[in-house]
């Protein structure tokens, strides 16, 4: 698990899938909060080494408030990653802002908990996210919390090309 409000958790589950792929392990990725279209410099590479990853989120959900729409999207899209976990057909799968699915109910943690119990003791799940659930953090071997010390974005350096997409 990456969690906590400081910059990295997605890099950081990013620079695992290119270790593991590095290593031939069989990765994939799914992002509750990417548009499907999305290709930010990280789909562009990861379409160059041929990782498979899946956007399933509507891109919009911090603004639109649509929370049915958001819960249906993420509900769906964990119905894609069930199915890869129980699929025993990798070795690394990440669930990207999967924590928001969990927090706001969309996803039972209940059903995530049997699944991810059940798993292929050798698949390694990673869940990146703010405000991981204390049941999450319970049942994960590895949990790493990012603490913001200072952010380029409070100097008025906005998001940059590259570095945060
Ligand atoms: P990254 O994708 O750079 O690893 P993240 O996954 O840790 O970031 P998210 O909470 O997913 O962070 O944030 C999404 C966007 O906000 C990214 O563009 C990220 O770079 C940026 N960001 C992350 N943390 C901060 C912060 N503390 N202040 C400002 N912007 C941030
Ligand atoms: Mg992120």
């Amino acid at each position: 698990v990456n969690t906590g409000n400081g910059k990295g958790k997605t890099t950081a589950a990013l620079g695992l899938m290119l270790r593991a792929h590095g290593r031939g392990l069989r990765v994939r990725m799914f992002q509750f909060l990417k548009h499907e279209s999305a290709k930010f410099g990280e789909h562009r590479t990861l379409d160059v080494l041929g990782l498979p990853y899946e956007g399933l989120g509507d891109g919009f959900t911090w603004r639109s408030r649509d929370l049915e729409n958001s819960a249906a999207m993420a509900a769906h899209g964990w119905s894609l990653a069930r199915a890869a976990i129980e699929s025993g057909e990798h070795d690394l799968i990440v669930l990207d802002e999967f924590t928001y699915a969990l927090k706001y109910g969309w996803v039972p943690w209940p059903e995530v908990e049997v699944v991810l119990r059940a798993r292929d003791p050798l698949l390694h799940v990673v869940v990146t996210g703010r405000d991981a659930l204390p049941e999450l953090i319970a049942l994960a071997d590895t949990v790493s919390e990012i603490r913001p010390v200072k952010h380029a974005y409070e100097a008025g350096i906005g998001a940059q090309t590259g570095i945060e997409y």
